[in-house]
């Protein structure tokens, strides 16, 4: 037996349940896992509260996750039990002492990552790299938004910046939150409670405004992203953390300057196991040179019983950075 999270209802964080179960053989392509870290994300939180329900009942959750290979399926040969790997995944159950993953979602984590840093890293890094590298190029002394940036993807995406030589300006909720930003990399910070977020981009751009916006966070930046970008500017929609965006009108776009919006997701960019390689040789590279560095609040890290307290304080917006769950904290 082990224990895992499930849930048979979507609903506030209390609809979380820490069970037992048993365990099934991994399938022939499949890798069982034995999570040491959880990476807790954002989608986490959607997936449970119904914007993304799950097709069926009782569901597992969570995505991501490092720990140590148990078993591997007949098909398995670039693995072997004891190897030390990291995985994220769209199918649910990370929430997970024991996990069976598909090999073509999972990487081997480098010697120099801890199994904590590893989850911590994984899914919101192939996020950033997709991002900053695919979605949109962006160039070296190039001035872009990205919202939330002392959040988990956030704080990636400002050291990533700087690695990249950009000027990324950050929006985030508290002037401490811009603090964390800037001291991880980013440009400008606007504190997003207090300023006019346009206002500011247009002001630090000595009003040319910026060629990309990234925002995760919705309903409530929306209007704000799109004022901030330049002519034939692109909108990078990636997450709804104040509530999706709904019945636009696609004129707005003609209107604000012949504007792009894309709707990307991680799993359109990771659809096989060597664009996963190549985005995580990408992101080892940048963790192993420093560029890139991981630490977790010591009070965002929940044992597994406790994911509905980690959710709670991760929708309440105390966290920076990333936050994980601890099988056997
Ligand atoms: P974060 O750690 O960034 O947490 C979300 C942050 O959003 C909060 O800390 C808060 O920061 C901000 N926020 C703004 N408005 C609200 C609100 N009304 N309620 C709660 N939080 C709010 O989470 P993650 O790093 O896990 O994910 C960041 C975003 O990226 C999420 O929206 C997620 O869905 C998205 N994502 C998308 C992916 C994709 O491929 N499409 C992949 C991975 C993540 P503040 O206090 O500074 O406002």
């Amino acid at each position: 037996m082990a224990k895992r999270i499930q849930f048979s209802a979507t609903g506030g964080p209390e609809v979380l349940q820490y069970v037992d179960f048993t365990p099934v053989e991994p399938a022939v392509d499949e890798v069982q896992v034995e999570n040491k870290a959880i990476g807790i994300n954002f989608i986490d939180t959607y997936v449970r509260s119904g914007l993304y329900a799950p097709a069926t009942f009782p569901s597992g959750l969570g995505t991501e996750a490092a720990g140590i290979v148990r078993k591997v399926g007949a098909g398995v040969s670039a693995v072997k039990p004891g190897d030390r790997v990291v995985y994220a995944q769209s199918a649910l159950g990370a929430y997970s002492e024991i996990h069976n993953v598909p090999l073509e979602k999972l990487a081997i984590l480098p010697d120099n990552l801890s199994f904590e840093q590893g989850a911590a890293s994984f899914l919101k890094g192939l996020t950033v790299h997709y991002l900053l590298r695919q979605t949109y190029e962006i160039k070296p002394g190039e001035i872009f938004l990205f919202h939330a940036a002392a959040g988990g993807v956030g704080l990636i995406a400002c050291q990533w910046a700087k690695a990249l030589g950009a000027k990324l300006i950050g929006s985030v909720g508290s002037d401490e939150k811009a603090e964390l930003a800037k001291r991880a990399g980013a440009w400008a910070t606007i504190n997003y409670h207090k300023e006019d977020i346009a206002q500011r981009v247009a002001e630090l751009t000595n009003g040319e405004k910026v060629s990309v916006v990234y925002d995760s966070v919705g309903k409530s930046t929306w209007q704000d992203s799109l004022n901030s970008l330049k002519r034939r500017g692109l909108m990078v929609s990636f997450g709804n953390a104040s509530g999706p965006v709904i019945g636009v009108d696609l004129a707005l776009l003609n209107q604000k300057g012949s504007l792009y919006v894309t709707r990307p997701s991680l799993y359109g960019y990771i659809t096989n196991r060597q664009e996963l390689q190549s985005a995580s040789n990408e992101l080892f590279s940048l963790l192993g040179s420093g560029a890139i560095k991981i630490e977790v609040k010591e009070e965002q890290k929940f044992a597994l019983a406790d994911a509905q307290k980690a959710h709670q304080v991760l929708e309440s917006r105390k966290t920076s950075g990333s936050s994980l769950l601890i099988p056997g904290l």
